[in-house]
């Protein structure tokens, strides 16, 4: 098949993870026998730095002509001072609302070889989080105070609890809704919703319901016990960051952003880790793991999706290892050899 991917390298580790992110889906055409165009675009501080804007307007219009988009991550302390309005974050939470993907699919993969690097022994489990919510809100600021104001419809959260329970009836059929009903408004709505849309269209699906601090100590105390986790933008930014621990590392998450057309926005859940910025240190799996899940969410390709991720378990299980899911004593591969290892495992 014929793609048209759009590429967001944006700051810090972004550019060498979306290298990795290149390489690999470079491989699956070849192999595959795909023609993929790629077209490189800015965001966040690059952008900045670049048009004074972190989402330019020629960003805007490749993503919108593209059948996919992956981004590798934005921001660093170079565009961190409060007193600037324009920071890079914007990019990435405008790139989603002008694509319309509500729905952040955050799967959350335990490879037995990483047991090491991971404090506790869970299956599997895969999270969904909303483009909504506080993040979205108006914000208010003046010099005694300041406000972030949270709003959800009926109708947004239908559509992720939707999108959350398709996910588990592929799955183990259970799904877990986390909110914070005992205080805030807008959750006593989601828990409501959420109630009333799964005994009416999925009475299949086992659902439990968590308040937010419950679920963050469950998530440690019973991990494997989880299968779909369906929870609003900013408890589902927080837990998916405490899943990454169940992982060994941020460096091995991937997530898709999703609307109601084929097109997505893929990227690792980490951010720019600057820290590690331009070394050859960041662990690509997560960028992988994102580009497998673009072949399968906007390319439709299933088997090319499945043959990335086995490529990564193999690697993983032939001992190659970044340094952030290295234990004491193993030697350590850069970002760019993990890259080949993946490629090579491709088949
Ligand atoms: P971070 O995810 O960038 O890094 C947290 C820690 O994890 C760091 O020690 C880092 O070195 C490590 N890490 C992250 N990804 C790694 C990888 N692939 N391989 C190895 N180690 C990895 O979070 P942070 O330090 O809180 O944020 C840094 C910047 O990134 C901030 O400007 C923040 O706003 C931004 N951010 C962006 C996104 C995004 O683009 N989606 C997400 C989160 C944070």
């Amino acid at each position: 098949m014929k793609a048209q991917i759009t590429l967001l390298p944006g700051d810090g580790i972004g550019p060498e993870v979306t290298d990795s992110a290149r390489s690999v889906l470079d491989s699956v055409a070849s192999k595959f026998g795909h023609e993929f165009a790629f077209d490189s675009q800015l965001i966040g501080g690059a952008a900045i730095d670049a048009e004074g804007d972190p989402l330019p307007s020629a960003t805007i219009t490749s993503c919108k002509n593209a059948d996919a988009v992956f981004l590798g991550a934005v921001g660093g302390p170079k565009w961190s001072d409060p007193n600037v309005a324009v920071r890079p974050e914007q990019g990435l939470l405008r790139i989603r609302s002008v694509l319309g993907l509500y729905a952040n699919i955050r799967p959350v993969k335990i490879y037995s070889e990483l047991i090491e690097a991971s404090p506790l022994k869970p299956e599997i489990l895969e999270g969904v989080d909303m483009i909504g919510g506080i993040y979205f809100g108006k914000k208010t600021r003046d010099a005694t105070s300041a406000s972030d104001l949270c709003t959800y419809t009926v109708a947004e959260v239908e559509r992720i609890v939707r999108v959350a329970a398709r996910l588990a009836s592929g799955r183990q059929g259970k799904l877990c809704s986390v909110d914070k009903a005992n205080v805030l408004e807008t959750s006593r709505l989601w828990r409501d919703v959420t109630d009333r849309l799964m005994a009416a269209e999925y009475p299949e699906i086992k659902v439990e319901t968590l308040l937010v601090d419950a679920a963050a100590m469950h998530l440690l105390s019973r991990p494997s016990e989880f299968d779909v986790i369906v929870t609003e933008n900013m408890f589902g930014d927080i837990l998916t960051d405490e899943a990454s621990m169940l992982a060994g590392s941020l460096g091995m998450l991937p997530s898709a952003s999703l609307g109601d057309s084929k097109v997505g926005l893929y990227e690792p859940i980490h951010g720019s880790a600057p820290d590690i910025a331009g070394r050859g240190l960041a662990n690509p799996c997560a960028s992988i793991a994102s580009v497998a899940l673009l072949l399968r969410h906007s390319l439709g390709l299933e088997q090319e999706a499945t043959a990335v991720e086995r490529a990564i378990a193999r690697a993983i299980g032939a001992g190659a290892r970044t340094a952030d899911i290295a234990s004491d004593g193993e030697s350590r591969v850069s970002t760019s050899e993990m890259t080949a290892e993946i490629v090579r495992g491709l088949s």
